[in-house]
């Protein structure tokens, strides 16, 4: 069994030493158990919060422990009543090529019915978060406005194309010529902004003349603080994740504390700014989403891009990358065929 761990806790940005690629033996099977083999691995952003020691709302991984994370699998030996060998389910089985199941937390997909590496995407825990953030807290309306950052990436992919669903204008923030062109013009966003044009501000400003009604916030730092002046009246930000932030730690960084001017205005302007974790809204909304998503990728209203790197000895770069924007689409890895 190829598998990876965590050698060591990064310090700021994680480095190709803070992981260890092992070989080990496949384990035994007891009763009511089953042997999956991964055929897709998914990177996300939160991997980043485990290798740490920073609190948060989930335990870290432990040295030498196999880095977490979503799969889809095949089941290839069962000894559990309900499995069967070739059932395709979606695990939480990690970075590794094959894990024991009792079973619990798997979900049977259906292997003709779309891509089995959109279950890990669009079709699966970073769409939910996006329409579970949208549903919950954007609540956008027909004409206003909507901004997202990673607008290219899992969520915010999906975040802009459920604010045109609902009607209204979809602008997106990302970076690079390539990334910019396919947030408008295979996402069809309505506008895209480059995060890191020197006139980042003034480019968001014009891009959004009616202000912004919702906020989608996936990145924090320098995107928060151009969109924040644009916030309208009644304004609904969604805190999903602060990627800009996960590679520095909790500590408070340097510079001016702007809390009580940023309190100031969402006393004055009515804003509501509501964090939330996916898992949340998991049990009560995700057959409203799966049923909703399938629709609209039937109906061509709803699109992503994966970028899929092979094997997994390349996964701690891929990862790596991930953290300062060099994946184009959503990250997995391949290990195998369906
Ligand atoms: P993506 O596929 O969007 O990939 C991450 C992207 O973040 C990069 O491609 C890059 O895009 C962007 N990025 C990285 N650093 C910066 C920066 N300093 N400033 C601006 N953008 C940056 O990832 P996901 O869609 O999987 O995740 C998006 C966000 O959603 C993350 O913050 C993640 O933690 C969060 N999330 C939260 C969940 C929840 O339950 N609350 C669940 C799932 C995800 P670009 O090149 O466009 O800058």
């Amino acid at each position: 069994n190829q598998r990876v761990v965590l050698a060591a806790r990064p310090e700021g940005r994680p480095v190709p030493s803070d992981f260890r690629l092992e070989e080990v033996s496949v384990p035994a099977l007891g009763a009511g158990e089953m042997l999956l083999e991964t055929i897709f691995l998914s990177l996300d952003p939160y991997m980043r919060g485990r290798m740490g020691l920073v609190k948060s709302y989930a335990q870290p991984v432990e040295i030498g422990g196999v880095m977490v994370g979503g799969t889809v699998a095949k089941v290839v030996q069962s000894r559990h009543p309900d499995w069967a060998e070739g059932d395709i389910v979606v695990a939480y089985s990690g970075w590794q090529r094959f894990a024991v199941s009792d079973g619990s937390g798997l979900r049977r997909i259906d292997p003709g019915a779309a891509s089995l590496s959109s279950a890990l995407g669009a079709l699966g825990m970073p769409g939910f978060t996006a329409y579970a953030g949208m549903r919950n807290i954007g609540k956008p309306k027909p004409g206003e406005t909507v901004v997202v950052a990673a607008a290219s990436g899992a969520v915010g992919s999906v975040v802009g194309q459920i604010a045109r669903i609902h009607g209204a204008r979809a602008v997106g923030i990302t970076t690079g010529a390539h990334k910019l062109d396919f947030v408008r013009d295979d996402l069809g966003f309505d506008a895209v902004v480059d995060h890191k044009a020197p006139d980042f501000a003034a480019k968001l400003a014009e891009a959004c003349p009616d202000g912004i009604d919702v906020y989608f916030e996936n990145v924090g730092g320098a995107v928060w603080d151009g969109v924040f002046p644009l916030l309208n009246p009644f304004a609904r930000v969604p805190v999903c994740g602060l990627i800009a932030q996960y590679n520095h730690g909790a500590e408070p960084q340097p510079g001016l504390d702007r809390l009580p001017v940023t309190m100031r205005e969402i006393l004055s302007r009515s804003l509501t700014i509501r964090g939330f974790v996916m898992t949340e809204f998991w049990d009560s909304q995700r057959d409203d989403f799966l049923r909703d998503a399938t629709q609209w990728v039937a109906d061509g209203r709803l699109r992503w891009r994966e970028d899929i790197v092979q094997g997994l000895a390349r996964a701690p770069d891929a990862f790596i990358g991930l953290l300062d924007g060099q994946n184009f689409g959503k990250l997995v890895v391949q290990l195998g065929e369906g």
